[in-house]
């Protein structure tokens, strides 16, 4: 299975050297007019988008640094057209419908780590609105539920209730129907008895039928099968410990369990070796697990090699054109404390805010993949937004 919540699941082709999603990326079967009716639909709340309208580029501004091209005004309204998108999207029904619990989610973040206030905001009115729409959309938890919707329903729940509108006959049916399934129906393995596996197969991509641990063959259709990337399965693990936890309802195991095998994940591969990007999203969202994402700050002494990854590769990431790997760089460096006076965060910054689209999206403007369109744009947005930081956080013990 896979879970989706705060997840990611694309390469630029040059950096990954394919021309296909990554691995088991679920698909977004959209029609192109989509993101024409998205931006429709926030036309359409035109009290609120008046209220927003974005204001005419000033000439003038505080610049970012000393001889930098953008102003800290720049920043601000790219973000503010980044998120004005994002909430156009959100809008689309059929995106909702598929994306919801992540969108509301991606809102509810904003809303609560940004210093800058209009953003929060603006970013909470918008999460709010659609909070209450999929709590419309999911009023019980259905019965022939599998693993991954209760996962992914226990991730809206949580969102929803994170932006005001709470449900506890919900998360009653959460946390009944999350302890039907074992561990391995969640990650493919048990993290409270090994570290993150190599040898969970992928869908059958012929198939998609769903094969034992260690297949090579599927057993429905005899097709080859290929195995997830073991930073994939711990990032999914992650994920979801963390949100079960944060939600107060099991999902599987707890992410103390998972962050004990953090050491077995080391030494990461890197540029060019397998698995450099799955290990690069493995490390961005231990970062987020353990800063409550971007709540808090870490001490980059107690995760010395986890930041020093982020820290060498970010420029592999610029230089490959990758504003969603660019963004997740930017965010963790900065709960490590890396600031502009970094030259390798201000090439960060000037990259993002030159590569932003006419439409106030990041990535890529032609694919009608919800997932790509919206993704890219949230991670370039938590990337150039600043942080309202409440304290850095303890080491854990290693
Ligand atoms: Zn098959």
């Amino acid at each position: 299975m896979r879970l989706t919540g705060g997840s990611r699941r694309t390469l630029p082709p040059a950096v990954r050297g394919d021309s296909g999603g990554g691995p088991g990326r679920r698909r977004a079967a959209l029609a192109g007019s989509a993101l024409k009716r998205a931006l429709l639909a926030a036309a359409a709340v035109s009290a609120a988008a008046l209220f927003w309208a974005v204001p005419a580029r000033v000439a003038h501004g505080t610049p970012l640094w000393a001889g930098a091209r953008f102003t800290r005004e720049d920043r601000d309204r790219a973000v503010q057209r980044g998120l004005l998108f994002l909430y156009g999207l959100a809008r689309d029904p059929k995106a909702f419908a598929e994306w919801g619990s992540d969108l509301v989610g991606m809102f509810g973040n904003i809303a609560a780590t940004s210093s800058n206030r209009e953003l929060r905001q603006m970013a909470w009115s918008m999460g709010h609105e659609r909070a209450l729409e999929w709590r419309r959309l999911h009023a019980h938890i259905p019965a022939d539920v599998d693993a991954a919707e209760v996962a992914d329903l226990l991730f809206g729940s949580d969102a929803a209730e994170r932006l005001g509108v709470p449900d506890q006959r919900m998360w009653r049916e959460l946390r009944d129907a999350a302890a039907r399934f074992p561990a391995v129906d969640y990650y493919g393995f048990d993290p409270a008895v090994e570290a993150p596996p190599n040898d969970i197969p992928e869908e059958c991509r012929h198939c998609s039928a769903r094969n034992v641990r260690g297949s090579r063959r599927c057993v429905l259709c005899g097709g080859t099968l290929t195995f997830r990337s073991r930073y994939d399965v711990w990032q999914d693990a992650l994920i979801g410990t963390y949100t079960g936890d944060r939600y107060g309802v099991t999902l599987g195991g707890h992410l103390v369990d998972v962050l004990h095998w953090v050491g077995a994940m080391r030494p990461y591969p890197g540029p060019g070796e397998r698995e450099f990007y799955e290990a690069t999203y493995g490390i961005t969202h231990l970062v987020y697990v353990l800063n409550d994402y971007s709540l808090n700050r870490l001490s980059a002494d107690c995760l010395p090699e986890e930041f020093a990854f982020l820290r060498a590769n970010l420029r592999v990431w610029v230089a490959g054109g990758d504003p969603e790997t660019v963004g997740e760089h930017l965010d963790t460096l900065g709960a490590f404390g890396l600031t502009l006076g970094d030259a390798e965060m201000r090439s960060g910054f000037d990259y993002l805010l030159a590569a932003q689209g006419p439409d106030g999206s990041w990535g890529d403007r032609e694919t009608s993949d919800v997932y790509r369109r919206y993704h890219p744009t949230w991670t370039a947005i938590d990337g150039l937004r600043e942080y309202r930081w409440t304290k850095v956080l303890p080491c854990l013990a290693r």
